[in-house]
């Protein structure tokens, strides 16, 4: 396209409307180039589609609407995505995910998570709702090729317990009473391979037997699995997955 033209093109843009602005985005988006949540998304589609609607296998790609491959059952008709009938089905600014999903984690209020991505609190509360809701189904049931694990730990939530408290109140979010590791904060194994397979665990305690109750039903024969090697996980994954086990 001529310069001139472009410009003229992009000075038009101006006068969209909301949903011919979703068009334009959606085409010049094609799945191959999506973003890093929609890509995501699609990879639970692309192993072994079926129909969400009637559990039917065979399917045939229909289009593109909001950033994300249709399908189009060929038993009942109907057309779907890989969101459909999840918590995640409909909402939008899928760019967006994976930083709200970090300040999820990271225990941020509605407001300064809100405030973090760039998006409307209401957003943000609708958001945590549907987020929290995702089922633990989606859970990987294996690991293969190149895998990652890591143990985290979150501050165990004691939210509406009234009795039986361990420790004093504290103002939401807050820190640990006690510097380190300590018995309010809970450890969680977190495991990923590079097909996007994910799993998380949380553990009643982070020692050699624990972590590997959860993880070896999961790892592939030849996995090769990362792990920071200072932790009592890189001791279990020596163990597990053999033969190549590499440091990071
Ligand atoms: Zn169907």
């Amino acid at each position: 396209m001529k310069p001139r033209d472009f410009r003229r093109l992009s000075s038009a843009l101006k006068e969209l409307t909301p949903h011919q602005r979703q068009i334009l985005i959606d085409r010049l988006q094609p799945a191959g180039q999506s973003s890093a949540p929609g890509q995501l998304v699609e990879t639970r589609m692309t192993e072994k589609p079926s129909c969400p609607h009637c559990a039917g296998e065979r399917v045939s790609r229909w289009g593109f609407a909001n950033g994300l491959q249709r399908y189009r059952c060929n038993t009942c008709r109907a057309t779907f995505n890989a969101l459909t009938h999840t918590p995640l089905a409909g909402l939008r600014h899928k760019a967006k995910w994976i930083d709200y999903a970090k300040q999820l984690v990271e225990g941020s209020s509605i407001r300064k998570s809100a405030a973090a991505v760039g998006i409307h609190p209401n957003t943000a509360f609708r958001w945590r709702h549907r987020f929290l809701r995702l089922p633990n189904g989606q859970q990987a049931s294996s690991l293969a090729g190149i895998a990652e694990a890591d143990e985290t730990y979150f501050l165990e939530s004691q939210k509406g317990r009234r009795q039986g408290l361990s420790r004093a109140p504290r103002q939401r979010g807050g820190k640990a009473g006690k510097r380190g590791l300590s018995e309010e904060q809970v450890p969680v194994l977190i495991c990923r391979d590079r097909t996007g397979n994910t799993a998380d665990f949380v553990l009643e305690k982070a020692d050699q037997a624990h972590i590997g109750a959860v993880l070896k039903p999961l790892l592939a024969s030849d996995v090769i699995l990362c792990t920071d090697s200072a932790k009592s996980l890189a001791t279990v994954a020596k163990k597990w997955a053999s033969p190549t086990v590499r440091s990071i």
